[in-house]
């Protein structure tokens, strides 16, 4: 099937050193592709002149469309906003900081073109990134993996290319609290990876400090699993199963030797176990009611300033 219209959707936050230098990598890219572009850009509340930029290329190349968001929202939302207004029959997202090359889209059209729905790229390194954050992303896709209850793709990030069938998919996707990479796992369908090396940002710095991706973690554990759930009602049953046997080892030794009072230790300890326990399943609960109470204050996704 031939694409005659594909949408590069490009989030950005204050990324005005990096817009030159993609613009000049799209330029040469949409000579190779066979098919229409649209650029565009979704300016998640930059505070630098992004928009500006955004403008001027704009005034000189009419492919380039633009939404600009009313604050950050983050990037989450950033492509959410964006994939409500792309136009194209197939859509590839990247980042503005040439980290994904765009040089491996025509590639992934040739995906879609085959009849895949989602092409995705995989990494085979990750140049330019603590050692921290490698480890923390790995430990994390582990578990996930088995925590959740669909495939996540692994080392791969939102760089992927969607058909007209799969945008439509995620167009239905209700949930305020999003996680895109795994919502983009959760529609299925045929999805296709293709490998890469990641590169370094050509500038600027990036905008995920560590407690985002923590929260970022949680948020993509407790909305594609319930399994925390069941963990702290195993706990909480093996706790109360533990007390029940050492209940009635106190008794039948009160009922036999006597009611000796001792173990302000044992008392203690046991006391902050059990609090420690008790507090743990509560925080867990929180998060799932914290989901509850965003979905059911069901706000706008986001609000929009301008759209070019
Ligand atoms: N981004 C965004 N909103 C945010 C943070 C980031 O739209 O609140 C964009 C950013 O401009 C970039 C992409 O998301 O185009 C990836 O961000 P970054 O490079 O900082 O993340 P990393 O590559 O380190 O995961
Ligand atoms: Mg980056």
């Amino acid at each position: 099937m031939k694409i005659q219209l594909l949408t590069i959707l490009i989030p950005v936050y204050n990324e005005s050193d990096c817009l030159q230098i993609l613009y000049e990598r799209l330029q040469l890219l949409s000579e190779k592709l066979s098919c229409a572009v649209q650029i565009l850009f979704v300016n998640d509340g930059s505070t630098d002149d992004t928009l500006l930029k955004i403008k001027e290329f704009q005034e000189k190349d009419n492919r380039i469309t633009f939404v600009d968001l009313s604050r950050n929202y983050g990037k989450e939302i950033a492509l959410s906003a964006g994939i409500d207004y792309t136009k194209g029959d197939a859509l590839v997202i990247i980042d503005a900081d040439l980290q994904d090359p765009p040089e491996l889209i025509p590639e992934m059209l040739l995906g879609i073109e085959e009849g895949y729905d989602d092409v995705y790229a995989q990494r085979t390194n990750r140049k330019g990134e603590t050692w921290l954050k490698r480890f923390s992303s790995k430990v994390y896709y582990k578990w996930m993996e088995k925590l959740s209850d669909i495939p996540i793709q692994k080392d791969t990030g939102d760089f992927r290319m969607f058909s007209s069938r799969a945008i439509s998919a995620i167009k239905q996707i209700q949930e305020k609290e999003r996680n895109m990479k795994g919502l983009f796992s959760y529609i299925g369908l045929r999805k296709k990876v293709i490998y890469y090396e990641r590169d370094a940002r050509i500038a600027g710095s990036t905008k995920w400090n560590y407690w985002q991706l923590f929260q970022l973690a949680i948020k993509g554990l407790t909305s594609f699993s319930i399994i925390p759930l069941r963990i702290v009602s195993l706990i909480g049953s093996i706790v109360s199963f533990s007390a029940f046997v050492y209940l009635i080892k106190v008794l039948t030794k009160a009922l036999l030797y006597g009611d000796e009072v001792a173990g302000y230790p044992s008392l203690m300890s046991t006391l902050l176990f059990v609090s420690g326990v008790i507090l743990l399943a509560l925080g867990v609960m929180g998060e799932y009611i914290g989901i509850i109470y965003k979905e059911t204050k069901n706000r706008p996704l986001y609000f929009i300033n301008e759209i070019g």
